[in-house]
């Protein structure tokens, strides 16, 4: 099946408003490398895209945008706020639409709770004001345990649409993912290919499915978080492996193999726990 036949597939949120199962993340990545991996990736089919303030490369996606022959309607952008700029919210989104060149972002996340800066509350009630004035379509937060979502629930009201946390199978993360499903909440995985690095791709289970399927093992483990209702956003600045890692909707695992990865979860984290990351 080539590029151009594959359906993506959505994931409604709670807001009605729906994302794409699948995005590029652009995490280390120059504002040129950015800007090219973009390209590549809407001509691929992507449409959706995870940048954050703190990646000093929304200027690239950005640039990006703008060649593309893609309507901004069809696009699905999110940007983060960065934890220094908890108390300047409404500065930092007017910033990222700057340097994206939008008026407006399809997602903006709180990226950390900062729990000892005690300010996502306030932080919260000013992404709920800017929604409100039409600067971003859907608020979420980032690596939120369920303590932090409970906290914001209680004092504004206002559910987060996702949660984006460290999550692949080395990391599977399924009591975080079965309490935000109970509550609407879509878990959206960073790292979802496990950073590329950890063995989980020469892991002999993993092997033995993508040679079943005739995939590669990234399109395995991305396969797996599809099935799992989970939204991935794995990065790549390699043409060869963004149109790879998109070729994911022509194939479907069994039970028995989402259970063996299912089985290689380690508890495992690549990067900071919530509680002690400011
Ligand atoms: P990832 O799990 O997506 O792995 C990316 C790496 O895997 C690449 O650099 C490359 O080395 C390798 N790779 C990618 N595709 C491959 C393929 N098809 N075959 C072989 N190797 C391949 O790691 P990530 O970049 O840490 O996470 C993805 C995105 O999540 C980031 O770019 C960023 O947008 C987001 N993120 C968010 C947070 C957060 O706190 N919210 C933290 C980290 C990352």
């Amino acid at each position: 099946m080539s590029n151009k036949l594959m359906t993506q597939k959505y994931i409604t949120m709670l807001d009605g408003k729906k994302i794409p199962q699948i995005g590029l993340g652009v995490w280390q990545a120059t504002n040129d490398e950015t800007e090219r991996a973009v390209t590549t990736a809407f001509e691929a089919g992507y449409r959706s895209i995870d940048t954050a303030t703190v990646y000093e490369n929304e200027k690239g996606v950005g640039a990006a945008i703008k060649s593309s022959v893609l309507n901004r309607k069809e696009m699905f952008i999110t940007t983060k706020l960065w934890n220094p700029e908890h108390n300047n919210v409404r500065g930092a989104i007017n910033k990222s639409l700057e340097l994206l060149e939008l008026d407006y972002v399809d997602s903006y996340l709180i990226h950390w709770p900062a729990p000892s800066q005690n300010l996502y509350v306030s932080a919260w009630e000013e992404l709920i004001r800017a929604q409100e004035d039409g600067l971003v379509r859907s608020i979420g937060v980032s690596n939120f345990l369920p303590e932090h979502i409970e906290r914001i629930l209680k004092e504004t009201g206002v559910k987060p649409t996702i949660n984006q946390i460290e999550l692949h199978p080395l990391l599977s993360q399924k009591e975080i993912t079965q309490w935000c499903t109970n509550q609407g909440i879509k878990v959206q995985a960073w790292s979802p290919l496990a950073q590329g690095g950890e063995g989980i791709f020469k892991h002999k289970d993993i092997i033995k499915i993508a040679n079943h399927y005739g995939k590669s093992p990234a399109q395995v483990v991305l396969r797996w978080h599809i099935q799992n209702n989970i939204i991935a956003i794995p990065k790549s600045v390699t043409p060869s492996r963004i149109i790879e890692n998109f070729n994911v909707f022509d194939f479907e695992l069994t039970l028995d193999d989402l259970t063996i990865i299912d089985n290689l979860n380690q508890n495992k984290r690549l990067g900071p726990h919530p509680l002690e990351f400011e």
